[in-house]
């Protein structure tokens, strides 16, 4: 059943580009921005368009990116300078100024890049390593304000508390409205695909901030009108999937589309492109300490070290997560070079292990060179899923 409201976002994408060159026309200023922990809201705040940029899939950008930056990089990195050197992805083109956080010290390295290659304005926030503690509370707000007050300077506008409380109430009702549209993914019979919440979510990074709450909006209420509310469950003898590991951003289908192939069915994820920047994200005041503590006590980025597995706030997420949604197998992705999830992926093996649910870990990178090695292992591993489900073994 087509969704409506699916192809009237599917429209706005289209669109997007042309609405975004009149508006700079009209005298508005973009600011493309790249990381995890970077407070969206003070962008919109300041009357600036945020859009997060970024694609992946392209193994010609990424060679073109791998020009300017070392190859040792994850190809998401390199594809991203990529752009930069491609110079017609209408969101780099459209760029005013670019922003780029420090969970990732390999995403950080790419704003130098950029900034040195090919003159692009460039703000980086600093991000604390020892985020847990007190102290990175104060250093992590001290960032922010010096983030913000280069924003300030580029708008002209000063950013007050009322101007920071209207835009933390768009996010937090955009958050609130992609919760619980993921959930009707997840039911029985569902007639919205988690690729296609995960294309909304995706949708969300370059469209007006205000228009596209309006949109989930309208999605929910139809998805609500269709289906009621959404209760998860599960066919007995499904291949209930989670993704988890290195980003996959716009443009990359590849793992997506070989899990479906082969009869797996996606039902959660905890990527940084996908559901987890959203959960958890509590701002108690329109202040930027309040901004600082509820970024820095979001589920953390698999980038920052943690090293007490018992109270890691990632893999409880993950827990949570695979629970909600009544996942039976974890697909651990992780791209060639990306260190922060290469390096977790064996804990994060054996801890879902002893909970009781496979993970199958797949190291890749945009060339399709991997396919048939990549869908000879998930179809092995969606078999022994679904054998497992039939006899009652699963989790
Ligand atoms: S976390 Fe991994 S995929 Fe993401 S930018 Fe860093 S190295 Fe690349």
């Amino acid at each position: 059943m087509a969704l409506k409201t699916l192809d009237i976002i599917a429209r706005k994408l289209v669109e997007r580009p042309a609405v975004l060159a009149s508006e700079r026309a009209a005298g508005a200023k973009v600011v493309g921005f790249q990381g995890y922990t970077l407070p969206e809201e003070v962008i919109l705040a300041l009357g600036l368009i945020p859009v997060r940029i970024g694609l992946g899939g392209s193994d010609r950008l990424v060679e073109l990116g791998g020009r300017y930056i070392s190859t040792k990089n994850c190809v998401y990195v390199r594809e991203t300078v990529g752009l930069f050197a491609d110079n017609t992805d209408p969101y780099i083109v459209n760029g005013d100024l670019f922003a780029f956080d420090a969970t990732c010290l390999q995403a950080y390295r790419t704003a130098e890049v950029i900034q040195y290659y090919f003159n692009n304005g460039v703000i980086i926030l600093g991000v604390p390593r020892n985020f847990y503690l007190p102290e990175a509370h104060t250093y992590f707000t001290a960032e922010l304000s010096n983030f913000v007050g280069k924003l300030e300077a580029f708008s002209g506008v000063t950013l007050t508390p009322e101007r920071l409380a209207d835009a933390i109430k768009v996010y937090d009702d955009i958050r609130t409205e992609i919760l619980a549209i993921y959930d009707y993914q997840a039911v029985l019979n569902p007639v919205i695909s988690w690729e296609q919440v995960y294309d909304v979510i995706q949708a969300g990074f370059v469209l007006d901030r205000r228009e596209y709450l309006d949109l989930l909006r309208a999605l929910h209420a139809e998805l609500r009108a269709l289906q009621g509310e959404p209760v998860v469950g599960r066919h007995a003898d499904e291949a209930r999937l989670f993704i988890s590991g290195s980003v996959i951003p716009p443009g990359d289908k590849k793992l997506i589309t070989i899990i479906q192939e082969q009869g797996g069915r996606i039902v959660g994820d905890d990527l940084w492109t996908g559901l987890i920047p959203h959960l958890g994200v509590v701002i108690a005041e329109p202040t930027l300490e309040a901004l600082a503590y509820a970024y820095l006590h979001r589920t953390p980025h698999g980038a920052l070290p943690y090293l007490d597995l018992e109270t890691d706030g990632r893999i409880k997420r993950l827990k949570s997560l695979i629970q909600h949604y009544q996942a039976n197998g974890v697909v651990y992705h992780t791209l060639r070079y990306c260190d922060p999830y290469t390096f977790k992926a064996k804990e994060t093996k054996d801890i879902l292990e002893k909970f009781g649910v496979p993970l199958l870990e797949l190291h890749t990178e945009y060339a399709g060179s991997d396919i048939e090695a990549i869908r000879t292992r998930i179809e092995a591993f969606i078999e022994m899923i679904k054998v497992k489900a039939e006899l009652g073994e699963a989790a």
